[in-house]
């Protein structure tokens, strides 16, 4: 399944416009209610479309449930060919694949444009981080994953021990449209770099991003089947989770990850879950409020907000509040949807964006920035809800729009305690010149930027991931390469000891000394 034949065809370019309340994307005329349907066009065929023209970008095949496990059966060969090689040997293919993603940068800047919406800057970043992470994978996956010798102890004096990993064998990756690049191949490159094959299932709305990505793969390695795209809706991640992988990385929302979650359990597959967030930024009275302001602003709007680790609730120190309000609202001014930012690449994710902004307002809140008018489907623009309930929906559940809601606090106690306050515990940001480090410390979530937004994100050698409703295990760094292997404990005994433990008939010197090893390893 390394191909399943891509046909991009660009059908008549439609616009969308909005008419008596119903949004017209491409040809299909949809309610904010029905929104929420994904767009199905056949049982058995896939088509991706431009979210600001409606046009089609792509189609494919829907791969049938003995397509995936056929996938998996070619990956599962492919697998122990890969991962015989010596480290250095896979470092350097996948230096070739990043050197090949680099030299065709043109096409999937392109594409990350036309099939997922964003603007040329943010492909940009989206095109640079993934260059930079399969960089570090392949460079550091040699030196992480090598075998470690560990201390035997007093009982095993005379053994040689040491932890080898292993490859799991094949790993299947489920992804999510925001960024169909960088997300997947967080788990990708590093479960490649660690010896692993790897069956992909993109998104439904970004299929050609991923089967671009395993072209590549094969453009610049030859090797067939060891990186597969599978295409479909969640039925086929519901077939690639039973399909037999031994393991299973998830990038998705809490309630698919739960599906996936229940039918991996049917065969103790193990799980990876990066799931969504609602990531909460604080202003100390110390902060530099201006520079504040304006990196919460591009931390809430950028990718049109459609980023896991997005800001999506801002809590301010009531000492600073009213000068940091001006500047949001400055900051703001000058930002726009179609320009800053691109459109909301899905249809049905407007309803709950338009939903968060009624509830945020019915709720108690006011509108400092935008309001229901500032979506203009497929685009939306900046909205800055000031002193919304902690109740609110607004406050409560993702919203994955260019929403960010600002409360003001009487401390920075109140502060974490808001933040700390939601079931997700993905990533948070602080601002404070002197506190930055202390406020860190006591936020109960995976990832913490200080006096910058999300920029963990960018360095590889940082783990990804949260705690709570935002998932567990982790992608990116030393975890991220260990979370694709597993450990396997190796000892030698390298002479005989005096003392004879492991053997039946032991003589009375034996037990004698067995008993001075507790009582010795029991007191210190
Ligand atoms: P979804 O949960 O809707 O889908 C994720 C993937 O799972 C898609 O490929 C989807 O296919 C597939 N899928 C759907 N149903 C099933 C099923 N029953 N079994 C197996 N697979 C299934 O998420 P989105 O694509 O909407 O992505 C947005 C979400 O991802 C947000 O919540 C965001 O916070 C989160 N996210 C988390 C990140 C992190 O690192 N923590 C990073 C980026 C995003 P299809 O699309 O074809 O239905």
């Amino acid at each position: 399944m390394g191909s399943t034949g891509c046909r991009h065809c660009a059908s008549s370019v439609e616009t969308n416009i909005q008419r008596n309340g119903a949004l017209h994307y491409g040809m299909i005329a949809l309610t904010l209610d029905d929104m929420s349907e994904n767009l199905k066009p056949s049982e058995t065929v896939l088509r991706s479309v431009d979210p600001v023209t409606g046009s089609q970008v792509a189609e494919f095949p829907v791969t049938t449930a003995d397509q995936v496990a056929e996938a998996v059966g070619n990956a599962r060969r492919a697998a122990t060919a890969w991962a015989a090689l010596s480290v250095d040997e896979r470092r350097t293919e996948l230096l070739r694949f990043k050197r090949l993603i680099h030299a065709r940068r043109n096409e999937i800047l392109a594409l990350l444009t036309r099939e997922n919406g964003k603007v040329a800057a943010d492909a940009e970043i989206e095109l640079t981080l993934t260059l930079h992470h399969l960089d570090w994978a392949a460079r550091h996956a040699g030196r992480v994953l090598r075998p470690r010798g560990v201390r035997s102890g007093l009982m095993m004096l005379n053994q040689a021990s040491r932890i080898e990993r292993k490859p799991y064998g094949v790993v299947g990756v489920i992804g999510p449209w925001n960024y169909p690049m960088y997300t997947p191949m967080g788990s990708i490159a590093y479960a490649l770099a660690a010896g692993n094959a790897v069956v992909f299932k993109p998104s439904e709305f970004t299929s050609a991003i991923g089967q671009w990505l395993a072209d590549t793969f094969v453009a610049a390695t030859g090797r067939d089947g060891l990186f597969a795209v599978v295409h479909g809706w969640g039925a086929t991640g519901a077939d690639l989770c039973r399909s037999g992988v031994d393991k299973l990385a998830f990038t998705g929302s809490a309630p698919t990850g739960r599906k996936v979650m229940a039918a991996c359990a049917e065969t103790l597959t193990p799980v990876l879950m990066e799931l969504g967030g609602k990531d909460a930024a604080i202003v100390a009275a110390d902060a530099d409020v201006r520079q504040a302001a304006q990196a919460l602003l591009w931390g809430a709007t950028m990718n049109s907000g459609q980023s896991c680790a997005g800001v999506e609730r801002v809590y301010v120190v009531e000492a600073v509040a009213s000068r940091f309000l001006d500047a949001i609202a400055a900051a703001a001014g000058s930002v726009e949807a179609g320009r800053d930012y691109g459109p909301v690449t899905m249809p049905g994710q407007i309803a709950t964006i338009a939903r968060h902004i009624d509830s945020g307002l019915s709720d108690g809140g006011s509108a400092l920035v935008g309001g229901r008018d500032s979506v203009r489907a497929p685009f939306v623009d900046p909205v800055v809800l000031v002193d919304v309930p902690q109740s609110s929906a607004a406050v409560r559940e993702e919203t994955f729009g260019p929403v960010v809601t600002v409360n003001r606090v009487p401390d920075v106690d109140a502060a974490i305690a808001a933040a700390n306050a939601v079931e997700y515990g993905l990533g948070a940001v602080v601002f404070s010149k002197r506190d930055g480090e202390s406020i860190a410390a006591r936020l109960d979530v995976g990832m913490v930027s200080i006096n910058d937004v999300i920029s963990y994100g960018a360095v590889p050698a940082l783990p990804f991931g949260g705690n709570g409703g935002s998932g567990f295990g982790r992608i990116h760094g030393e975890p991220g390469l260990l979370e694709f292997t597993t450990p396997k404990a190796v000892t030698r005994r390298r002479f005989r000891l005096p003392v004879e433990v492991s053997a039946h008939g032991r003589r009375r010197r034996d037990e004698w000394a067995l008993t001075a090893i507790s009582r010795l390893v029991g007191r210190r």
